[in-house]
């Protein structure tokens, strides 16, 4: 693992024997073949059971619901080496265990997470989460997707864009407002119901490695039993893309390695004018930004990682290391993909690959722009977000 501060040697010894697992069975079973995944647009879901009997699926949720129970360190590594391989894969790990296990744990009955978190834990059950609408999704308060009650059942109307697992999940965690209260509420939707559709966005260029879906609810009728009873108001949501954001900003760093990596090794060996490119003052520069980001957001992740552990992380603290450890892994991506020259422009090498993911993964999840909104507001105290 690229690590120049020695930042390892923050890590215990299980921390480290987990990142080595992972970056073993990612690189024999996922790095060979990438490229084609990604070119053909299709996301790997052989590697589901995989992902579950290697703990992946919510990993830092407790073993007593089939989870692997690891430190949020320790999670973060696992993303990490996911997003070495691709943001894809990364993503749909995170949904899983982040967006969908995660609100079923803190928001659930006892009934529910018995039933659905040792199921996801494993990849036999998927699931995805439906927040952002198609009239924007910075702004989830201004959801429209409401549930209205009737006699024990609850009934779901609304649409939701830009779902990743919408085609392939088994269960979506769907946000509404209900429409007496105008409360937010979670429901968890089969994906066989009746009124539930899902289509695939198509045409995306990021992502690619990544099934995004379009979900419409036409009067989709669920039980009492299927709504969270702990989720009340915009704050569950908001709690789940806390624990998402989290895995990503250490995901964006495993990203980053991958590019920093390949753009040395071949600025070693073009030769230019007689000499190697790496040997320039112009692309020793950009090589310079990527490790001292990479070794910044490194420290970052860690110490969010502890304070998480010791339950005393705040969201806008998640904030900044998102924002700057993706934008610092995008950064990096695109100037790969410049010392590449040429080359860089194809999928031999990951850089472009990398550096279209980034784009998504810099707007999902609070967008740059909001994270420093968020940051804004924790500094001088006045909201310029609303
Ligand atoms: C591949 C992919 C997968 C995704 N997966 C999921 C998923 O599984 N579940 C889910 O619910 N969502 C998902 N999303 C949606 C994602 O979270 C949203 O795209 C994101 O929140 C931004 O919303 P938007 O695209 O509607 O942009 P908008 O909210 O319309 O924003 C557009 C632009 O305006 C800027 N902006 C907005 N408000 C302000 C403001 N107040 N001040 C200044 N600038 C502002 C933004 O920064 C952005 O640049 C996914 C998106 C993608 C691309």
């Amino acid at each position: 693992m690229l690590d120049y501060l020695h930042a390892l040697d923050l890590f215990t010894p299980e921390q480290r024997q987990i990142q080595q697992e992972a970056r073993r069975l990612l690189e024999s079973e996922a790095l060979p073949h990438v490229r084609e995944w990604w070119e053909a647009g299709t996301f790997p879901r052989h590697l589901i059971p995989r992902f579950g009997e290697m703990g992946f699926l919510g990993a830092n949720l407790p073993e007593q619901y089939g989870c692997a129970g690891i430190d949020n360190v320790a999670y973060g590594l696992v993303m990490y080496e996911l997003e070495r391989i691709d943001s894809g894969l990364r993503s749909f790990v995170s949904v899983q265990g982040a967006l969908c296990m995660y609100p079923i744990f803190a928001y659930g009955s006892e009934a529910q997470k018995r039933h659905y978190l040792p199921r996801m834990a494993s990849g036999q059950l998927i699931g995805c989460f439906g927040l952002t609408e198609p009239e924007g999704g910075s702004d989830p308060g201004a959801m429209k997707t409401r549930a209205r009650r009737d006699g024990r059942d609850w009934v779901l109307s609304g649409t939701k864009m830009w779902i990743t697992n919408g085609t392939i999940a088994h269960v979506a965690v769907i946000w509404a407002r209900e429409e007496e209260s105008g409360v937010v509420r979670g429901f968890l939707v089969p994906t066989d119901a009746p009124g539930f559709t899902a289509r695939e966005v198509p045409h995306k260029m990021s992502l690619r490695a990544s099934v995004t879906s379009e979900l419409v609810l036409d009067e989709v009728r669920v039980p009492e039993e299927a709504r969270l009873p702990g989720a009340e108001g915009l704050r569950a949501p908001l709690s789940c893309l806390t624990q998402a954001r989290y895995g990503i900003a250490w995901g964006a760093l495993g990203a980053l390695e991958a590019v920093y990596e390949e753009a040395v090794e071949f600025a070693r060996s073009r030769i230019t004018f007689g000499r190697p490119i790496a040997g320039r003052q112009l692309v020793q520069a950009k090589l310079a930004d990527m490790l001292t980001d990479h070794t910044a957001g490194l420290l970052l992740a860690w110490r969010l990682g502890r304070l998480k552990d010791e339950g005393a992380l705040h969201f806008a603290q998640v904030s900044m290391a998102k924002r700057h450890n993706v934008r610092a892994a995008l950064k990096a991506a695109r100037a790969a993909r410049e010392i590449l020259g040429a080359s860089g422009i194809t999928l031999e090498y990951h850089a472009i690959r990398h550096m279209l993911n980034l784009e998504t993964v810099d707007t999902y999840e609070g967008t740059y722009d909001i994270h420093t909104l968020i940051l804004g507001r924790e500094i001088t105290g006045l909201g310029a977000l609303e």
